[in-house]
């Protein structure tokens, strides 16, 4: 091990030499990160050794947050920022000749996610390990995460992600830890000493082997666990279809499902959640085992919390070990089931609710369709209890039918406590989207809004803002991002102010380059760096922020005097494979690109710019340089969003809707500091109690909104008019469901706003330094230990 950087360079030549007998000139990039995780991993090993055995021994309550999708981007920069060694190991590879950036670089990204919600997981771990928490993750180790997004003819393809081709060098297999998950079979029923039981027999088996990865704490000696499953063939006698066998049990983990607030309703995605729980519950299971005999201990020593409905399968799968294997009755098994679990919502959108048809789940999972059917006869006789004669109320909160089993619905009963992830999406669910399961059951439902761990998107994502504040306010807001607010004083300090614009203006140049190398786009480092990324999704309203720019671009080709503030438009956003709509507002903003980057009219003025294969590391580089930050969802449909906090945190200004957590933003901020435009989420949602709209009126009366709809269509982009006309209809024919026409004038207007504010230099400086400030109630160390305090009831180790 080393302590100092001497020792530290001598370790690592002699490693690099014993690893790939060779000189330190000889080996490339790759042998050095390598090398240098193997020596962080090591640095790391005897504090997670240690963390571990404190959660085996200790008596206190231990949390396990099972996630579908965890999002951590690369491993290397943070681990050494939590572990406090960035300048002794940067300063030693600089005396070798290497830098340790580009040593970063290589690191693939762990994108075993789709977006925010997986983000919110890897975001957690972090805050849970850094607060001394007992919390640790749990997940799937899926061979291919997320799509690599490449643009072809300005078209959306996706090539399989290779994360695992060179080795994940922060895992560690543990094959002694591998638990068999039964799928198919049949239930059988038996007398055990005059008692009825079950038994699934008959089963396909597939072997979960868990990869654990440390969770590194910042700077407190805490190591936490986050526990990746793979599927592998479990040790069957051999048998004729022995490929067919492996093949199927290997595909169990091989992909991450690449829908976003989507669900597909595949089978193989019901067994990577299934096969998660199972697996999970196992290993639980068996550490319990070791430190308590007493099984009705369980809730207070074990929190199963869980990321969403995809593992609410851990309800009836506890149920099923504690009435089939520790043999107790179903009325103490569900006391104990239902102190135990606790559940996120992160949605109100209705093609994102999981719905499992019978037909699918009965015969995959026979004895926990048996116990799901017998926790929703048991359930709708308390609601018939509460609710005589009205069949109909019982029918909508029933967890199974119509021949399919509503997991939300199995959530909310299954478990002692729901949360939203922001206020107004708090409120929406008790008061309309989940208003019978409130009024039911209503000390269940709380709130706990979103954060982001500062360390990743502040202090490693910007060093240079990192050290001007420190410079101010010293160090406390590293531990207590809510010192942030002792920004506040330098609000009309003028160096503080400049030292902001000079910071911005590194981060811009940094970014430019990175454009440069992406896409060979030269941007004016001198404009407006308007960004909006995340992913594409109609809510999201890219197609607003299009519409906007193919407004500047027709009101400066009509009037050739006028010029608006230079702006550089920048873009990132995957479409899920299947979202015919969303791939064709990718194509849009390609063809905009295109038409905008290449007339000499206009591009002094405006470029766009959108980045392929928009992930975490590249996320890193832009929320920096941001100066205007595009929140722009139809209101009430964004549930919280997190990359609004990531922009605020990083002195980004905000134009959005009052969505999600741009309301508490706005509260915290006050108006003059974030820029409202468009319906609120009421008005919206009046709307859609009437039946919409009527965007005919918004065509017909506004000659800007004409004028752009046309250009969809009316060959304005060379060969590509018959892809827009899907967008042309979804406003037209479809009556705009998103409210973009709707609120264009608003949000013209309004970006109008934003010109006019971002020239005024000093008092926009004024603006970003709030939003600094300000940000620190939105750090997840403020939403765990909510949770902790709330929910969860753990206290720090
Ligand atoms: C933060 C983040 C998201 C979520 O962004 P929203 O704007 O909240 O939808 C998605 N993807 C990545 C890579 C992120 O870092």
């Amino acid at each position: 091990m080393f302590s100092d950087k001497e020792q530290f360079k001598e370790l690592f030549l002699r490693k690099l030499e014993m690893t790939y007998g060779k000189s330190v000139e000889e080996t490339c990039r790759r042998d050095q990160f390598h090398v240098l995780g193997m020596m962080v991993r090591e640095y790391i090993s005897k504090d997670w050794i240690e963390s571990a055995e404190k959660a085996r021994t200790s008596k206190s309550k231990q949390i396990y947050y099972l996630s579908i999708e965890f999002l951590p981007g690369r491993f290397l920069g943070n681990n050494l920022l939590n572990l406090g060694i960035t300048e002794l190991l940067k300063e030693g590879l600089d005396e070798l000749g290497i830098d340790l950036s580009d040593i970063e670089d290589i690191e693939a990204d762990a994108g075993l996610g789709n977006g925010g919600l997986g983000r919110l997981a890897a975001c957690f771990l972090d805050s849970l390990a850094s607060l001394s928490l007992p919390g640790h993750g749990c997940g799937i180790r899926y061979k291919h995460g997320l799509f690599e997004q490449k643009f072809v003819d300005g078209f959306q393809v996706e090539l399989p992600e290779q994360w695992l081709s060179h080795g994940f060098v922060w895992e560690v297999r543990k094959p002694d830890l591998a638990e068999e998950i039964p799928f198919w079979g049949t239930v059988e029923s038996y007398s055990d000493g005059g008692r009825l039981k079950f038994r699934h027999i008959d089963a396909v088996k597939v072997l979960a082997v868990p990869y654990d990865v440390p969770v590194v704490g910042y700077q407190n000696k805490t190591v936490n666990t986050l526990r990746l499953w793979s599927a592998e063939p479990a040790l069957v006698p051999w048998q004729k279809d022995i490929m067919k066998y492996k093949r199927e049990t290997e595909a169990v983990t091989e992909f991450l499902y690449p829908n976003d607030t989507h669900d597909e309703g595949k089978i193989l995605r019901l067994k990577q959640q299934y096969f998660l729980v199972a697996a999970t519950l196992k290993s639980i299971m068996g550490s319990f085992r070791k430190k308590y005999n007493d099984i009705h201990l369980f809730h207070e020593k074990i929190g199963l919390h869980i990321n969403d409905t995809h593992p609410v399968l851990a309800i009836p799968e506890l149920m099923r070990i504690l009435i089939d294997e520790e043999n107790l009755t179903w009325d103490d098994a569900w006391n104990i089931t239902t102190k135990c679990i606790s559940y996120t919502n992160h949605t109100t959108l209705s093609e994102a609710l999981e719905k499992w048809p019978v037909r699918i789940l009965e015969p995959l999972l026979p004895r926990i369709y048996m116990i799901i059917h017998e926790i929703n006869e048991r359930y709708c006789q308390d609601l018939w209890a509460a609710y005589p004669g009205n069949w109909n109320h019982i029918e909508q909160m029933a967890i199974i039918a119509h021949g399919e089993v509503k997991m939300a619905h199995l959530a909310i009963a299954g478990s002692f406590s729901v949360n939203g992830v922001a206020k107004l999406h708090t409120e929406i669910l008790k008061n309309r989207e989940m208003k019978n399961f409130f009024d039911f059951y209503p000390s269940k439902f709380n709130n706990k809004t979103n954060g982001i761990t500062h360390r990743r998107w502040l202090m490693k994502a910007n060093p240079e803002l990192c050290g001007l504040i420190t410079e101010a306010i010293g160090e406390e807001w590293k531990s207590s991002p809510e010192q942030l607010e002792l920004l506040n004083p330098y609000y009309n300090d003028n160096s503080f102010l400049g030292g902001l614009r000079d910071v911005k203006k590194i981060k811009k140049h940094q970014l430019a380059d990175r454009i440069y190398k992406n896409t060979g786009l030269r941007v004016n480092v001198d404009s407006i760096f308007d960004v909006q990324v995340k992913r594409l999704h109609a809510y999201k309203r890219q197609l607003l922020n299009v519409f906007h720019i193919m407004h500047l671009y027709n009101r400066m080709k009509e009037d050739k005097h006028y010029k608006p503030y230079p702006r550089t438009f920048i873009f990132g956003a995957k479409a899920s494979p299947g979202y015919y709509y969303a791939k064709k507002v990718i194509k849009l903003i390609n063809s905009v690109a295109e038409k905008v980057n290449n007339d000499r009219d206009v591009n002094s003025y405006i470029q766009v710019v959108f980045l392929e294969n928009y992930n975490v590391s590249l996320a890193e580089e832009i929320f920096p340089a941001t100066e205007v930050s595009e929140q722009i969802s139809t209101a009430s449909k964004e549930a919280s969003g997190t990359g609004n906090m990531k922009f605020m945190m990083n002195g980004a200004v905000t134009i959005g809707t009052l969505d999600g957590a741009n309301v508490e933003m706005e509260e915290r901020l006050g108006p003059e500091n974030i820029f409202i435009f468009g319906l609120n989420a009421d008005q919206v949602i009046s709307y859609l109690a009437n039946g919409g709209y009527s965007p005919y009126d918004y065509y017909h009366g506004d000659e800007r909104i004409q004028l752009i709809c046309n250009q969809l269509i009316n060959g304005f982009f060379p060969n590509s008019s018959e892809h827009f006309e899907t967008i042309f209809d979804s406003l037209l024919t479809e009556n705009d469901q998103f409210f973009v026409l709707r609120d264009f004038a608003s949000y013209i207007s309004t970006q109008r706003q934003v010109e006019e504010a971002y020239q005024d230099q000093a008092s926009w400086s004024q603006k970003s330094l709030k939003n600094i400030a300000m940000s620190g109630f939105f750090s997840s160390d403020r939403t765990v230990k909510e949770y902790a305090d709330e929910i969860w009831n753990i206290k720090p180790l």
